[in-house]
């Protein structure tokens, strides 16, 4: 397996921009397909010798992982997309390894995760990531207790490493997974404190659980304030009405 960045760099994709992924081999594979940018289309096919590419796998269909799919059909037409929502595999083919595909919906609700069944490695897409932490955008099919239960069920196949979508490899799955969550149940409190303490709106919510942001970020957080607050509604614990969120 290569790590290839699609240098896409931006404060959202981090400082190589995404990562992909290839999977060299009988049937060779990448992992997500960056963005198009020449420049890594160039790395791929120098990796790949005299081979062709022959599948690409998506983990969501967000721009920084899907939006390279014309420029890759383009460069190797006979590549085939397997993706959510079209029919796939149980069991993937991918360089000289069976991939396992895991719908874990949270941070879009089209989220897969490639499980390599035999180095147990799980390419993780936008489920963890260290350096940076994952938007729940409940505006944008987001949703925080799919989020949580795809944590836990891949908490329970108890992977040897994750290769995300962004940052760099994680060598203990376990200590980052508890670390989301914790890092998502403290949110929890806060967002609970904001309300009880009068805040109504998920944009005052978010000045006083975050405190000053860019413009650009303030957004991003206020939608994942927003999660939270779908995921107590969904538990009974808030409600909203007219001028804004209040506890049960
Ligand atoms: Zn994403």
């Amino acid at each position: 397996m290569l790590l290839l960045p699609a240098n896409n760099q931006s404060p959202w994709t981090g400082p190589t921009g995404n990562n992909t992924y290839l999977l060299k081999g009988a049937v060779p594979a990448l992992v997500d397909a960056g963005v198009g940018d020449p420049s890594h289309l160039d790395a791929v096919r120098s990796a790949l010798g005299t081979a062709s590419l022959a599948r690409v796998l998506i983990t969501h269909n967000h721009p920084d992982h899907a939006g390279g799919l014309p420029a890759i059909a383009a460069r190797w037409p006979g590549v085939r997309v397997i993706r959510f929502g079209d029919p796939m595999d149980e069991a993937i083919e991918a360089g000289d390894t069976v991939l396992r595909p895991l719908h874990t919906p949270g941070h879009s609700p089209d989220h897969v995760c490639f499980f390599d069944t035999r180095s147990r490695d799980l390419y993780c897409g936008d489920l963890v990531r260290t350096g940076g932490s994952i938007v729940i955008p409940a505006s944008k099919g987001g949703n925080l207790r799919h989020y949580l239960d795809s944590l836990a069920r891949v908490r329970d196949l108890s992977p040897r490493r994750l290769l995300p979508g962004h940052g760099p490899i994680i060598d203990d799955p376990i200590a980052a997974i508890d670390g989301y969550r914790n890092h998502r149940m403290q949110r929890e409190e806060e967002v609970i404190a904001a309300v009880r303490g009068g805040s109504l709106l998920p944009e005052q919510i978010t000045a006083r659980v975050y405190g000053p942001l860019s413009p650009v970020l303030t957004a991003a957080a206020a939608d994942t304030v927003l999660a939270h607050l779908v995921k107590l509604h969904d538990e009974g614990r808030a409600f909203v009405s007219d001028d804004g969120w209040r506890l049960t």
